[in-house]
């Protein structure tokens, strides 16, 4: 698109105003709680989407020529977009990131374990997880579980949502400096939940797995589950500032880009030049790098762009015209500068939680932005009324990094770095604003339809 100032093409209802918005801090709530898993979030932004017209296609058959509205499902990602009659390729794709997985516990392949008269079951950590903020919760199991089918295999999802695991932290009386030298947890021997008691029973979580999902044990071939914590979502706070719940990093922003894409749908007042082609692009892996089949810094993507292009019936050559003129936003948490360590921020760049968008700017490329996507991002955050905010990490502290950086990489498209605040990111219980979620879609749903 160039650098030139985007406007919009209608006038959309505001969905959001300075009071804050907790109708959405809700429906961003109830979107998390029908999402243990990445396998569920991508199960459920297909369902809404396709009760919203967009049709499931399927890799590995051909996709239909004309324009309409579709998604793809690759494991635990998901791509989706809406090609209307009047776009072209050309015109370039809006491209909104994000991604589906959040650091968790993961069950091992051999689970059954045991020690001192408890049986226990094996996990492995994924991601970067704060590893005490798993402590005495209640944890169920979610994700997905591959099934013998004749001779081939079948994928069900699982989710059970009763109290099943717990870690229990260590007395204080067993461990009088835990206060003062903080919680040190090895993560084979610390972090093995308890489930049961007696002596370790060799494929109990096999047939546990069988008995959920209504088969048998030898039916049972593989699986990809972990925990997750059981108590619910909840605005809290002396007048519903903040929302309190698991995996805000990143099911707000796969919630925000799944709510823009069909906010926008209904834009019948084109005018002008055809509109871009809209896509959101819900990657799993982000936690653990984004390098796999289904990760941003895989083909995913770039097959899916490549295959919309080939059935407008534009060549090659006019699949790099079209990423010439397409921009990326990847939208992922943002750090709120948090009041009791207000030292490892950057305190000319405080970030407020309910103070807008974050823009997320890193010298070195861990974040994607640059002066031309920034100033895009700030025009859609102006034409939608929406206050923004900049962060950077202080400077002698490294930064963290998102799906930007490789998705740019990948593409070659311009790409900015966004997202909402929140704290305790990488907790098993994170924590953001009622307002901000509001704003975010406001933002996205403007980012996309700009001309
Ligand atoms: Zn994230």
């Amino acid at each position: 698109m160039g650098a030139e100032q985007p406007s919009l093409r209608c006038v959309r209802p505001v969905l959001s105003n300075l009071v804050a918005d907790h109708g959405e801090a809700q429906r961003l709530i109830d979107f998390i709680d029908l999402a243990p898993s990445p396998y569920h979030a991508v199960a459920e932004v297909s369902s809404r989407l396709q009760t919203q017209g967009f049709m499931l296609l399927d890799e590995s058959e051909e996709w239909p020529a004309e324009s309409g509205r579709y998604l793809v499902i690759r494991g635990a990602s998901l791509i989706a977009w809406d090609n209307k009659p009047d776009s072209h390729p050309f015109s370039g794709f809006r491209i909104v990131g994000a991604h589906t997985d959040s650091p968790n516990l993961r069950i091992k392949p051999q689970p059954d374990a045991g020690s001192s008269g408890f049986r226990q079951l094996g996990v492995e950590v994924y991601g970067s997880a704060l590893l005490n903020s798993w402590l005495d919760r209640d944890l169920g199991v979610s994700g997905r579980v591959s099934l013998r089918d004749g001779d081939r295999p079948t994928t069900q999802l699982l989710r059970v949502d009763r109290p099943l695991l717990r870690i229990p932290q260590l007395a204080i009386h067993l461990d009088r400096g835990v206060n003062e030298q903080g919680v040190k947890l090895n993560p084979q021997q610390h972090l093995t939940p308890l489930w049961s008691l007696g002596p370790p029973d060799e494929g109990e979580f096999r047939r546990f797995l069988a008995k959920e999902l209504g088969t048998t044990e030898d039916a049972v071939l593989a699986w990809d589950v972990m925990a997750h914590d059981l108590a619910p979502g909840a605005v809290l706070g002396l007048d519903d500032e903040f929302v309190s719940s698991p995996r805000i990093d990143n099911l707000a922003s796969c919630h925000a880009a799944t709510r823009a894409l069909i906010d926008q749908i209904d834009i019948e007042d084109w005018s002008g030049d055809a509109p871009g082609i809209p896509v959101i692009s819900l990657f799993d892996h982000e936690e653990i790098g984004s390098q796999s089949a289904t990760g941003a810094d895989g083909t995913f993507l770039t097959t899916v762009l490549e295959r919309i292009c080939a059935d407008a019936e534009v060549d090659r050559n006019g699949f790099h015209r079209s990423l010439a003129t397409s921009m990326c936003v990847s939208a992922d948490g943002a750090h709120a500068t948090h009041p009791n360590y207000p030292e490892r921020h950057d305190s000319t760049h405080p970030i407020l939680v309910n103070g807008g968008p974050v823009l997320k700017v890193n010298a070195n490329v861990r974040y994607a932005t640059d002066a031309g996507t920034a100033a895009r991002f700030e025009l859609a955050c102006d034409a939608a009324g929406v206050p923004l905010q900049r962060f950077v990490s202080r400077t002698d502290m490294p930064c963290g990094s998102t799906i930007g950086p490789v998705t740019a990489a990948r593409l070659g498209v311009p790409t900015v770095d966004v997202g909402i605040p929140q704290l305790a990111m990488h907790s098993a219980r994170e924590l953001c604003g009622t307002q901000d979620p509001a704003w975010f879609v406001d933002a996205l749903w403007a980012f996309l339809t700009a001309a």
